[in-house]
């Protein structure tokens, strides 16, 4: 097997789309003996099994024994901010094809121009099947304005409108026909005819593919860092943890929607994590009493990135708690409970961390600043669970291409695992 830096950029590219994410989740756990189970099916019970709702939400846990005493979670999410192609997307504008996009969650949006674009998603076949495309090729651009068009660009800043500037193009029109164009060129990545589609979530994606960089290769260049960073450290965590503490009952969470605030059937702010988590209590035999009880000695590590200190922005950092690239995870505070940690869960994953020998480092965001959030808040409200935000450092968070380091994916991955361990 590939060291673990190699392994997650071959893991990024895989999953340009949230529904590539799970299945690539997906085929991790197969391979490593899990099993998938059926929402609408009474659940016959393995030590491994995993479930996916509307493609792109991934829930996985390893069953060890029959004595469920606890849960030890890990939550991370599938999906990244991007440009989404909207329902009637191929047009025609100025002699160029064009496509209309939405922005999805809080892009970077400079970040998307003038670079190769690739087209994944998911495509909804008349007969009632999905299935997944990728057209990994340079197919569209978002093509940004000339400086001599825009000349006070560089001293008044940028300005996107997202509605008129960011749709990329993708071909000259030459009078063809957008929508037929278009149509054409999906049926055939999806195997079907043109008029057999008959909805899509499709995204745009950088094709530049995920790299080790820096003079040492140190540093880590990658679209979606954010946060398949954690969804690949967490597979990897509950699939060496298979053999830990029989009582405990790992759980690993891959949501979709984190990034436009996780309410929906698939998302962390839904039933899916809570309804599994009865489910397998029902399953191996518990009554609600027991899961009530097995829920209050239980942990959840909201795995997520963290900002690391920018070297030419130091002063947006709060003095103290400044994570740095390479120092390994960071644990997130927020008194506001932007982020769940407690001092209780707080002192939970510091010794966690020390049992593991593993240093961790501490972000708190600058008190004059907003805080971003992760699913850890709404898990632990939604689900009643003691919770604790952690993460590996990042720089360029929400940009088409972040930079992580290269040292903190292993002991990323150490942590989560010597948690779910239990
Ligand atoms: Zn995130």
């Amino acid at each position: 097997m590939a060291d673990p830096a190699t392994d997650l950029l071959r893991f990024i590219d895989a999953a340009p789309h949230p529904a590539h994410a799970a299945a690539a989740l997906a085929n991790e756990l197969r391979a490593a003996g899990f099993s998938e189970l059926a929402a609408d099916q009474p659940w016959a019970l393995a030590p491994g099994r995993f479930l996916v709702r509307r493609h792109a939400s991934l829930i996985a846990f390893v069953l060890r024994g029959r004595a469920l005493r606890r849960f030890h979670l890990v939550a991370a999410h599938t999906d990244s901010p991007n440009l989404r192609l909207k329902p009637r997307a191929p047009f025609a504008a100025e002699g160029c094809l064009q496509l209309a996009v939405e922005v999805y969650g809080g892009a970077l949006r400079n970040s998307w121009l003038d670079r190769d674009l690739g087209l994944a998603g998911v495509v909804q076949r008349r007969d009632g099947s999905a299935v997944l495309i990728d057209l990994r090729r340079p197919l569209a651009r978002v093509p940004q304005l000339a400086i001599h068009l825009d000349r006070t660009i560089n001293d008044d800043g940028l300005k996107l409108n997202p509605q008129t500037h960011l749709a990329p193009i993708w071909g000259l029109s030459e009078g063809r026909d957008a929508g037929h164009e278009f149509a054409v060129m999906i049926a055939q990545a999806a195997g079907c005819a043109g008029e057999d589609i008959l909805a899509h979530d499709l995204a745009l994606y950088d094709l530049c593919p995920a790299t080790v960089g820096g003079v040492r290769g140190e540093l880590i260049f990658a679209g979606r860092l954010d946060n398949l960073m954690s969804c690949h450290a967490g597979a990897g965590a509950l699939i060496a943890a298979a053999d830990g503490e029989p009582g405990t009952v790992p759980v690993l969470a891959c949501f979709d929607h984190e990034e436009v605030g996780s309410d929906s059937e698939a998302g962390a702010g839904g039933a899916f994590l809570g309804q599994v988590l009865e489910r397998i209590g029902l399953a191996a035999g518990f009554g609600r009493e027991d899961h009530f009880a097995a829920l209050a000695r239980s942990l959840l590590l909201s795995a997520d990135m963290a900002h690391a200190v920018h070297p030419n922005y130091a002063d947006r950092h709060e003095p103290r708690h400044r994570p740095l690239l390479g120092q390994g995870p960071v644990l997130k505070s927020n008194v506001n409970q932007r982020y769940a940690t407690s001092a209780a869960t707080a002192a939970a994953v510091r010794a966690l961390a020390a049992s593991a020998g593993i240093a961790v480092q501490d972000f708190v965001a600058r008190s004059d600043l907003g805080c971003g959030s992760t699913v850890g808040p709404i898990t632990a409200a939604r689900l009643g669970i003691a919770v604790a935000d952690v993460g590996a450092p990042l720089l360029s968070m929400h940009s088409a291409r972040e930079c992580a380091a290269t040292a903190d994916v292993a002991p990323y991955a150490a942590l989560l695992t010597a948690h779910l361990r239990g």
